[in-house]
């Protein structure tokens, strides 16, 4: 019996458990999934500070027309020390460096008339122009990134902000990759008749590593028990354990029997899907194994569907499922009733909201319409052939 799409998602994600959390420098923060609670350790910007290159000036000068005598210069890295702004007077100063005492407002160099020893008033001000605040960005004490924040760009130039140099973070899984099958060579190698060359590997590599996991190359494992069992076990080593190929009906497709050698337990074999329904999911301890299918397109897509998400989750992710927005499918899809169907579309911009059109031939030996698609459109299982025109649901790759 196979598992259906919902249930076999829902087994791996249960599986899926956390990882420990470690130390990471902020250089290596992109991406990572924050293991701890931040406060701030003091309040940003520390101190007020101009907004602009200008004129600090005070509020008894508010007048167009009136000229004021500049006595004093402040630089950004310079500090405002013993400088005052008195009616009559304005300070130069330049972007980021602290405002002086008595300063009100910042008039921006290009909002007056100037010359080494006076500055004219153009146009009225408001107090507080271009001054930024002390604190106004973030207050000491306060709580600013929770368990759980996915570490993007922002996130992390607020840590540098603050002076943090390292956080804990979720660590990364190790999954070792192992390919199956006789007629495989590697790329560079000369490829005899009936011979292909893995290039599984590198696509399942890749995809680990866009979802944050630490690919281990283990090579190829040749259709025989042997070669399997020795392969298969230097691979259990990895905390993730991902095959390709021998999982179909062949009489060569040994990788599920050898896995079970090799003590196992299998949660499934065969999903309710298109294409990639000789998926296997297995587990031994904490360990997740999974055998997806050979040809290139069932081994990305079956990684998309299955593999991400529990990457995702192990390293703490709030939402390793990826969001799914719908759009209206443009040619009609064939299908049939009992299985989830993945169509490899392109989605773009309709007069009416997204449209999403076939990449072209969608048999799982055609790699280059995997290639053209940005989108998956996931046709339920309940439903036969899909009209033009429908709604579906579609996730972007
Ligand atoms: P199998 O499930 O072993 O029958 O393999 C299914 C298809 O995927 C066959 O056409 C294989 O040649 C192809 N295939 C298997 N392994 C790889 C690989 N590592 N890289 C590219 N194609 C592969
Ligand atoms: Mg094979």
């Amino acid at each position: 019996m196979a598992m259906s799409y919902e249930c076999a998602r829902e087994l791996i994600l249960d599986r899926a458990d956390l990882l420990q959390s470690e130390s990471v420098e902020l250089i290596d923060l992109a991406g990572r999934v924050l293991a701890e609670e931040i406060t701030s350790p003091c309040e940003l910007p520390r101190w007020d500070n101009s907004a602009m290159d200008g004129f600090a000036v005070c509020q008894a000068d508010n007048q167009v027309g009136a000229q004021l005598k500049i006595t004093g210069y402040i630089p950004a890295g310079a500090v405002a020390g013993d400088l005052k702004v008195v009616p009559g007077c304005a300070i130069k100063i330049m972007t980021g460096a602290p405002t002086p005492q008595g300063c009100q407002a910042i008039i921006p160099i290009e909002e007056t008339e100037n010359n080494a020893e006076t500055v004219t008033i153009t146009r009225p001000f408001n107090i507080g122009d271009h001054v930024r605040v002390r604190g106004e960005d973030i207050p000491k004490d306060k709580v600013i990134l929770t368990t759980g924040t996915v570490l993007r760009p922002a996130a992390i130039n607020l840590l540098a902000s603050l002076g943090f140099t390292t956080v804990k973070v979720f660590k990364r899984p190790t999954v070792a990759i192992l390919s199956t099958g006789d007629e495989l060579v590697e790329p560079g190698e000369t490829v005899g008749d009936g011979q292909i060359i893995n290039s599984n590997a590198y696509s399942i590599a890749a995809a680990v590593k866009e979802a944050g996991g630490e690919p281990i190359l283990l090579g190829t494992a040749r259709d025989n028990r042997e070669s399997l069992q020795e392969k298969l076990n230097e691979g259990l080593k990895a905390q993730i354990l991902i095959t390709s190929a021998g999982v179909s009906m062949g009489d060569r497709d040994l990788v599920c029997e050898m896995l079970q050698e090799a003590g196992v337990e299998q949660l499934f074999w065969k999903i309710d899907i298109k294409p990639g329904r000789p998926t296997a999911f297995s587990v031994k301890g904490e360990k997740l194994i999974f055998s997806l299918p050979g040809n290139p397109v069932s081994t990305m897509v079956t990684f998309e569907e299955f593999v991400r998400p529990a990457l995702l989750k192990m390293q703490g992710h709030p939402h390793p499922i990826k969001e799914t927005t719908t759009a209206t499918l443009t040619e009609t899809a064939k299908k049939k009733v009992g299985r989830v169907q993945f169509l490899r579309v392109y989605v773009s911009n309709g007069e009416n909201g997204l449209i999403a059109t076939s990449s072209g031939d969608q048999n799982t030996g055609i790699l280059s319409t995997m290639l053209r698609a940005n989108a998956i459109a996931i046709l339920p299982a309940d439903r036969g052939q899909v009209e033009a025109g429908e709604l579906v649901k579609i996730q972007m790759i």
